[in-house]
């Protein structure tokens, strides 16, 4: 087993982590990954990384000083304002196990730890094929054998097929994704507070939320059609205002600043695979992270589970001689993922429902309590 040839198809949070992890293991896989750099796209907002998932595989990763010199503990709080603008929810203790940390510094940190050429950046993997012994593995004009692949290549994974019929289906939501700069706008500034803000009214949203270097990351989610939101793709970022300023026109005016003075910086619609997803284990093939479980971020899980997984999955190549292991961390993965999932389809019904306000309000409550 420790001459296995491992492709980890895919450079997000979950690969990276399994590359680190077995690396430290004297196992040495290839990452593939299709962006040409780390910087080629935006990587997007904030995330939280919990005690016993993100967190556990920061420190069995040997990165909790790097992780802790780059976490934002101080932007862990949470506002809850209707439409009207009151505000009904504010929460903020810097002591919370939640620090909060920017994409791109994670993807960094992960980065520097592993050996040098580990990513072959700019591939992206057309296809996987069954071979007498192992996969072979297409990219743009070339092909590589491998042992073991692993799908860690998030929503659209072309690993997925060859494992599961399953398909990420539309969840009636899309996100308009919005950029703002603490100095040049002040207002978002203090309507956010400490941390992230979320407004809610009927069947609509907004979102904004403390990032690092002075920036915030901006949401206004709506209900809308799959047509209509894969058509906002192509809208300029004024024509998308413009409706915008619909959805939004009965809100009050400091929300309705959200949508004035945000850069526009894309269009993301909310898709997920059906809640228990699993898929009949394959010697040789697996998946991690969003590839097996892509969920709507309303459980605030997503990268945690990620992370989670590179950790058992790298326990599981590492100690097992056979693929026993593999099936166990499948298993454990799709039973732990359908809870958080559960709570992400639950999390979208409720901050876009006719009942406006009301539900998350009582959730909020809940979990202060809980
Ligand atoms: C708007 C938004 C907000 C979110 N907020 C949160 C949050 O607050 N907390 C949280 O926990 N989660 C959040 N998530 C979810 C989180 O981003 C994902 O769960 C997490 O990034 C999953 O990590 P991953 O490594 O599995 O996949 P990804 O991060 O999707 O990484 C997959 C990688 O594979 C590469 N790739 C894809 N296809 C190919 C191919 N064919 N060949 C080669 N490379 C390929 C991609 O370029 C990418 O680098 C949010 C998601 C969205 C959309």
């Amino acid at each position: 087993m420790a001459t296995q040839r491992i492709a980890i198809i895919g450079g997000g949070p979950g690969g990276l982590m399994l590359a680190r992890l077995l690396q430290r293991h004297g196992k040495y896989p290839v990452v593939l990954e299709r962006d040409q750099h780390a910087e080629e796209r935006p990587q997007g907002g904030s995330l939280d990384l919990h005690g016993a998932t993100g967190q556990y595989a920061m420190e069995r990763a040997g990165l909790r000083e790097a992780f802790l010199t780059a976490a934002r503990p101080e932007d862990q709080g949470d506002r809850l304002y209707n439409a009207g603008g009151v505000l009904l929810f504010d929460r903020h203790d810097p002591t919370d196990d939640r620090p909060e940390i920017d994409r791109s510094a994670l993807r960094q940190i992960l980065l520097n730890s592993l050996m040098p050429g580990t990513v072959r950046w700019g591939q992206r993997i057309t296809r996987i094929a069954p071979e007498k012994s192992g996969f072979a593995v297409y990219g743009e004009g070339w092909s590589e054998q491998f042992d073991v692949v692993v799908g860690a290549d998030g929503a659209w994974s072309c690993v997925r097929p060859l494992l599961s019929e399953a398909v990420p289906f539309y969840e009636g939501v899309t996100l308009v994704e919005l950029g703002f700069d603490v100095n040049r706008h002040p207002r978002i500034s203090k309507l956010t507070g400490h941390g992230k803000m979320l407004a809610v009214g009927d069947n609509r949203a907004l979102i904004t939320q403390k990032n690092g270097y002075g920036h915030i990351r901006g949401y206004a989610g709506v209900r809308v059609a799959e047509n209509l939101a894969t058509e906002w793709g192509n809208w300029s970022g004024e024509k998308m205002r413009q409706t915008l300023r619909d959805v939004f026109a009965r809100w009050a005016p400091d929300l309705q600043d959200v949508i004035e003075t945000g850069e526009f910086m894309g269009v993301r619609p909310l898709y997920a695979l059906p809640v228990g997803h699993a898929w009949k284990s394959r010697e040789g093939l697996t998946l991690l992270g969003d590839a097996a479980h892509l969920m709507s971020p309303f459980s605030g899980e997503g990268v945690n589970l990620a992370l989670a997984d590179a950790v058992e999955l790298a326990e599981a190549l590492i100690s097992a001689d056979d693929w026993s292991g593999v099936r166990r961390y499948e298993r454990t993965l799709c039973e732990r993922a359908a809870v958080a999932a559960e709570g992400a389809a639950q999390g979208v019904k409720s901050v876009f429902s006719s009942m406006g306000v009301a539900p998350v309000l009582e959730h909020y409550r809940a979990r202060v309590h809980a």
